[in-house]
């Protein structure tokens, strides 16, 4: 079958591999939408190498999800220092897959990052930041200059974002936007 005539999401045997392979790494893939970049990286390794087995699929499923929290947790991290004067550790763990936990663990600060999708681990890494930040150094960040309150990550139109508080605006997360 040529590469263009895949299409993730009408190709049964794609949507099928997908399915179980997510089932037996207990994966959340999410709805098969045209901004999901995790069936996207999917359908790449079903185009390139077939249907992976699960525990081959794993690491590389590990592997992304630490590239893409470490990307925005460095960002996060660079800017917490700025606006806060403070010298924040950039604390990052990982751990390979094994039985307890089959795509590994990702931890950022005391925070286990278990989100799939980018957008998904953007706000799980903002949290993540800042509940660091806040039991470590004892420091509200980031906070609404405005409102003078904290902000929380949140998902909004499939974009990470901060919102005041006060629930009455919200900013982009720094970092890159999603594509
Ligand atoms: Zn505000």
């Amino acid at each position: 079958m040529p590469a263009s005539a895949f299409d993730p999401l009408t190709d049964r045997a794609f949507l099928a591999w997908t399915r179980e392979v997510c089932e037996q790494l207990q994966l959340e893939p999410g709805r098969a939408e045209e901004s999901n970049d995790f069936l996207a990286f999917l359908g790449k390794h079903f185009t390139l190498n077939g249907e992976l087995p699960a525990d081959h699929l794993a690491p590389l499923v590990q592997q992304r999800r630490i590239d893409v929290s470490t990307r925005w947790a460095r960002r996060l991290f660079d800017r917490a220092r700025r606006e806060t004067g403070l010298g924040i550790e950039e604390a990052l763990w990982s751990e390979p897959p094994g039985h307890r936990e089959p795509t590994g663990l990702t931890q950022v600060g005391n925070t286990t990052i278990l989100a799939v999708r980018e957008p998904d681990i953007a706000c799980e890494t903002g949290d993540a930041v800042q509940g660091y930040v806040m039991d470590r150094y004892r420091t509200v960040w980031p906070v609404c200059p405005g409102h003078g309150l904290g902000y929380h990550a949140v998902l909004v139109g499939g974009a990470p974002q901060w919102e005041c508080s006060s629930g009455a605006h919200r900013v982009p997360m720094p970092g890159e936007h999603h594509r």
